[in-house]
């Protein structure tokens, strides 16, 4: 049977990191087995799904780079994908395990439903005692309904423990007793999560369900269904949960949670994919970074922790870099223009002036945000503050000798740019003719014209420096 794995989203908020990487896992898991990705809307809950967020989410998964072969919009024959529109499919489940007798409807009130809570949590009875799991009252129950009264349909627990086998997790068991008869479609005949999410799972035809830890135990819920309708249950992996660095659940006080956010802050969805995948999933050869694509061929269910995984945003910001560095200058180019503010020095320049200016700066930066401030701090900056080790080159004897050369070279020119050839020959001349070699020559270019005593190929940024502001910054070191 070939692999039919889902990403199933309840479209309550925006898409959370935690659910950005099941969703990876799935896709992967998919690609690497030559399978297919679905999506399935989990819109039961009416009051808190919403159509923005499904939109949301699903242009949130796009960005990452995780595409669905079928679901909303690219249904097959075991649609449709989106749980609001399958209501009438889990009424006629429900039913029919009713009438096989796994099913009652339960007629007892919420006052009885509350002392039963009260006397199991006292007492340790099961959760449900009422009548209505009795044979004897199903008739009297059928009779009610066909007259029309309302019901919730709650499931004949069985007796028994329950197995699986969790591809991370190992071998799971649930002794007997652990949950009473359970609502699975109720009254108002909205199903309920583990009988609509098992339903789907069967008739969509899904082989492995990769999800987080935290349904562990929905899971007895579900195995209880899935034998109820005759169905073999899926392979199930349950993948740790992430928790920030104080191992608490991780929540917006450890960072930004959502997708959206990290989209809005300009990293780059190959890179949020990349840390994402390695939160509790390790490369067969400890590979750090890498494309999705190049996981196709190697991802498999064996290589996930049984532990929790800590989200780290300062090792995300660092990848974030290692991805940006590794794109091509015109890329970079691009992707910038969109991200640099509007109106600002860097789009009215020519493209040449732009790939050098990417070119140097990217090793300096992780995030695209950080670039214009690099841009404003060092190229830009008309108003240098001098470091001490500045203030001391300065001061230098030579250092006035190599101002006054520059100033003169600079006088009649007042905009453009200077060429490295320039800057090489004025360096050449200080040497020859001015006899100031090694460091007083070096740094005095440098502390007079960048008003740093440190920074990257000074040729390259003396380059893309406009002149004026060579001009202002050699005028301020005299005084
Ligand atoms: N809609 C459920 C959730 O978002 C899906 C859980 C599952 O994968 O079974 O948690």
């Amino acid at each position: 049977m070939s692999v039919r794995v889902r990403f199933a989203p309840s479209p309550t908020g925006y898409l959370h990191i935690g659910g950005a990487r099941t969703a990876l896992y799935n896709y992967l898991f998919a690609k690497a087995n030559g399978g297919q990705f679905i999506v399935r809307v989990e819109d039961t809950d009416q009051e808190r799904s919403s159509k923005e967020f499904e939109v949301e989410q699903l242009a949130d998964l796009k960005w990452m780079g995780i595409d669905y072969d079928i679901g909303p919009g690219k249904e097959d024959e075991h649609g449709p994908y989106r749980q609001s529109e399958r209501l009438d499919i889990y009424k006629r489940e429900a039913l029919k395990l009713v009438e096989e007798g796994k099913a009652f409807y339960d007629f007892c009130s919420e006052e009885e439903l509350e002392q039963m809570r009260e006397r199991s949590q006292a007492e340790g009875t099961p959760a449900y005692t009422g009548k209505w799991r009795e044979p004897k009252h199903w008739d009297e129950a059928k009779k009610r309904v066909e007259a029309g009264e309302k019901a919730p349909i709650r499931f004949l627990v069985p007796d028994k423990d329950y197995t699986f086998t969790d591809k991370v997790r190992g071998e799971v068991t649930f002794p007997k007793g652990m949950v009473g008869d359970f609502v699975i479609l109720r009254s108002n005949e909205m199903p309920v999560y583990n009988f609509c999410n098992v339903v789907d799972d069967h008739m969509h035809r899904i082989t492995h369900v990769i999800r987080g830890e935290d349904h562990v135990n929905n899971t007895l819920r579900q195995l209880m269904i899935y034998e109820a309708l005759g169905a073999q249950a899926p392979v199930f992996a349950h993948v740790s949960l992430l928790i920030g660095a104080d191992r608490q659940k991780l929540s917006k006080r450890h960072g930004a949670t959502s997708v959206t956010l990290y989209r809005e802050q300009s990293y780059l969805p190959e890179a949020l994919a990349n840390y994402l995948c390695l939160l509790g999933w390790s490369h067969p050869e400890e590979k750090d970074i890498f494309t999705l694509e190049e996981l196709y061929s190697v991802f498999n269910l064996d290589r996930f922790s049984k532990s929790h995984a800590i989200y780290d945003m300062e090792k995300l910001k660092w990848m974030n870099g290692q991805h940006l560095k590794n794109k091509d200058d015109a890329e970079l180019v691009k992707d910038l223009e969109g991200n640099v503010s509007h109106g600002h020095f860097f789009h009215k320049q020519n493209e040449q002036w732009k790939l050098k200016c990417v070119g140097l700066y990217k090793e300096k930066i992780d995030l695209y945000s950080e670039f214009e401030s690099q841009l404003d701090q060092y190229v830009l900056n008309e108003n240098v503050e001098y470091s001490d080790e500045a203030k001391e080159a300065l001061g230098w004897e030579t250092t006035p000798q190599i101002r006054t050369y520059l100033l003169e070279r600079l006088s009649d020119v007042n905009q453009g740019f200077v060429s490295e050839e320039d800057l090489a020959e004025w360096m050449n001349y200080c040497k020859k003719e001015l006899k100031i070699k090694g460091k007083p020559l070096f740094m005095g270019f440098r502390v007079l014209l960048t008003g740093q005593n440190h920074g990257p190929d000074l040729k390259v940024l003396i380059s893309l420096t406009p002149v004026s502001i060579l001009k202002k910054r050699l005028e301020k070191a005299g005084n």
